[in-house]
């Protein structure tokens, strides 16, 4: 059986790709993620990628269409907040990935953000039926989060990029929010102290 994979980057794609091949299932990639932010970002895991195609013989479609950052925001319709942009985030992705099987004739779908644990996996999971069925295909579930572990020892063993944030700029900025307060701090209180020290000239 043939699966067309959503594939959201390198790390996560290790070990649903084994998993799969183990049971004897073929699965083709597609990497569409316009949700990967800046570009330098999306670049260094498009080469993880290219990484893991490479080590585990398994194919890759890429989306060749652009960077996606414009049509993402637009897509997003001013909901930048994590409750409401994750599930267009997903939906986006995911319909894309139902659109493109279609065209190639692939009649079940899937997806690496299944191996998460940082990732809504329940909405991933109703989503993914739900274009599915639209698209008339099946979706395939597999709780990948089961081998977190083997992904992440697989990972480091073959020394590729391991990404400290989801993918948007937003998710970005609150990675690092707690940095960005101390920042932020130690800016407000060197422009006080410097206040301070004119004043006194
Ligand atoms: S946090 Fe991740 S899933 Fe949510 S909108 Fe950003 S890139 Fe998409």
């Amino acid at each position: 059986m043939k699966i067309l994979l959503h594939v959201c980057c390198g790390p996560c794609s290790l070990y649903p790709v084994v998993s799969l091949k183990e049971q004897g299932v073929e699965p083709v990639g597609f990497f569409f993620n316009p949700n990967i932010h800046p570009f330098r970002e999306l670049e260094r895991r498009i080469e993880a990628l290219e990484a893991v195609s490479s080590a585990l013989d398994f194919p890759v479609i890429w989306d060749t269409g652009g960077y996606g950052l414009a049509s993402w925001l637009s897509a997003l319709d001013g909901r930048f907040d994590m409750v409401s942009r994750c599930p267009v985030c997903y939906r986006l992705r995911l319909e894309e990935t139902a659109r493109r099987a279609r065209q190639m004739n692939i009649p079940v779908i899937s997806s690496t953000l299944l191996y998460s644990r940082y990732q809504r996996h329940e909405l991933i999971l109703e989503t993914g039926r739900s274009v599915a069925k639209a698209y008339g295909l099946d979706f395939y579930y597999e709780d990948f989060r089961k081998g977190w572990q083997q992904g992440i020892d697989a990972s480091i063993e073959l020394g590729i990029y391991r990404q400290p944030y989801c993918g948007c700029v937003f998710s970005e900025a609150e990675r690092y929010s707690k940095r960005i307060d101390r920042l932020m701090n130690r800016l407000a209180s060197s422009s006080h102290e410097h206040a301070g020290s004119i004043k006194e000239m």
